[in-house]
């Protein structure tokens, strides 16, 4: 301040370019002030979603970026764009001004949003989640994320399930998976079916597996997913919104499940378990005409679903955020997620170790397990495709297993949006 005090020896006036806090997209502000027209990206809405929106527009000093007359920053890619803006021209409106960015502790993650299972980091402050950010991955999203995963954070902290619950009392988790227990030991095997899931981790499902291996019927297992499929691009959006069905059929567990779900809608079954109910919007309507009719609906769910509201038993999981595990995507890459914050109480579980803490509590042998790590690590050694991995040696971008893939891999065949100009 002090050797600065000079005036000033232009003596043509300072030139402003102004414009504060355009709403250029659904997701975009623009601080034009702050723009020091390097153009990454205007290059980027040319090269990855091919929308091309944005130009610059004016001469020499006057020149500014822009959205072209009539059109908005609106492509599904578009939040990228404040990431590789180097200045803070180009700001999330779910993110600008909620947090300083040095406060935010970063864990490395796996999106959930898609089969895709693009590389993220979860950015978070005293157990409250601020965004998803992309996490280089060469060979998978490279430095992008679409719209719908980025902003999926809030999914994962809204409308959550925290209660143990045994018809409408609250219990402890002890107390609840005592009553069950006790529950399933007055029926018999085969008088219980189990609902598997997509969403869950590959543990959350080896374990479920494995408990109706040894305690009930493996044939009463299924993982349907009754999700409506998205939209799907070929940059990286699959239409498969489920995380882990690959990790499904790895583990042979049926992802249809059609006569099981007919046995259970007669009301063959005196129990049925369901692990992670309703993950992104199931059909309810179809859900109430098959669980309709069973005595004892033990739900397992992240979120407060109708289902869950007509459990007879409820359990409220912990997302994939607040634990460790891991995810096979539709190009069969397997990969590891972290656990980045706490849940708001210690009886919302794992899945994995409350299907652990079930089978002790109904005394059946080898669910002696302490954590996520510890399950992956017992699956590698029976599960041919896994041997000679442990959960520690994955790689954060992931290991290709010997499985079919069920999709091409990203950025290939792209099915570009029309342009500005409306061209494709
Ligand atoms: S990336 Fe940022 S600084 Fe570069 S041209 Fe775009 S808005 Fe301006
Ligand atoms: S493409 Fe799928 S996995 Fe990737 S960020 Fe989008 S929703 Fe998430």
């Amino acid at each position: 301040m002090e050797y600065g005090l000079y005036d000033f020896r232009r003596d043509v006036p300072r030139y402003f370019k102004g414009g504060k806090a355009e709403d250029i997209g659904k997701h975009i502000m623009l601080d034009q002030e702050r723009c020091v027209l390097c153009t990454r990206c205007i290059r980027f809405v040319d090269e990855v979603p091919k929308t091309s929106e944005l130009g610059i527009v004016n001469r020499g000093h006057e020149s500014t970026i822009s959205i072209f007359p009539g059109v908005r920053l609106d492509n599904d890619y578009s939040g990228n764009v404040s990431d590789i803006c180097p200045v803070g021209a180009l700001t999330l409106k779910e993110f600008r001004f909620q947090q300083r960015v040095w406060f935010l502790k970063k864990t490395e993650s796996i999106c959930h949003g898609c089969a895709r299972g693009c590389n993220m980091t979860v950015e978070h402050n005293k157990g409250r989640i601020y965004r998803f950010m992309p996490r280089d991955n060469a060979e998978l999203n490279k430095t992008w994320m679409c719209d719908e995963g980025r902003f999926s954070f809030n999914y994962y902290q809204d409308n959550r399930l925290t209660e143990v619950k045994v018809g409408s009392t609250v219990q402890t988790l002890a107390q609840g998976i005592d009553q069950l227990a006790k529950l399933l030991e007055s029926v018999k095997p085969e008088e219980v079916a189990g609902i598997a899931s997509p969403a869950g981790a590959l543990e959350d499902n080896y374990l479920m597996k494995k408990l109706f291996e040894k305690r009930f019927k493996v044939k009463n297992l299924a993982a349907p997913f009754w999700g409506k499929p998205g939209d799907e691009d070929h940059i990286l959006k699959l239409a498969d919104k489920t995380p882990n069905r690959q990790g499904l059929k790895l583990l042979e567990i049926d992802t249809e499940g059609n006569d099981l779900l007919a046995r259970i809608e007669k009301g063959e079954f005196k129990a049925v378990i369901i692990m992670h109910n309703n993950p992104f919007g199931q059909d309810e309507a179809r859900a109430e005409k098959v669980y309709g009719n069973v005595k004892n609906l033990i739900v397992l769910s992240v979120h407060n679903t109708k289902v869950v509201q007509k459990g007879t038993m409820v359990f409220p999981l912990r997302t994939f955020i607040e634990k460790n595990g891991t995810f096979v995507n539709a190009t069969s890459r397997l990969q590891r997620f972290r656990q980045a914050i706490e849940p708001e109480s210690q009886d919302v579980i794992e899945a994995s170790l409350w299907i652990a803490r079930l089978a002790k509590a109904l005394k059946v042998a080898g669910f002696e397990y302490e954590d996520t790590p510890s399950v992956f690590n017992a699956m590698a050694r029976e599960v041919e495709v896994l041997k000679g991995l442990t959960f520690n040696s994955i790689p954060s971008g992931g290991v290709v297993l010997s499985l079919a893939p069920v999709s091409p891999e990203p950025f290939v065949g792209i099915k570009a949006q029309p342009n500005v100009l409306g061209k494709k």
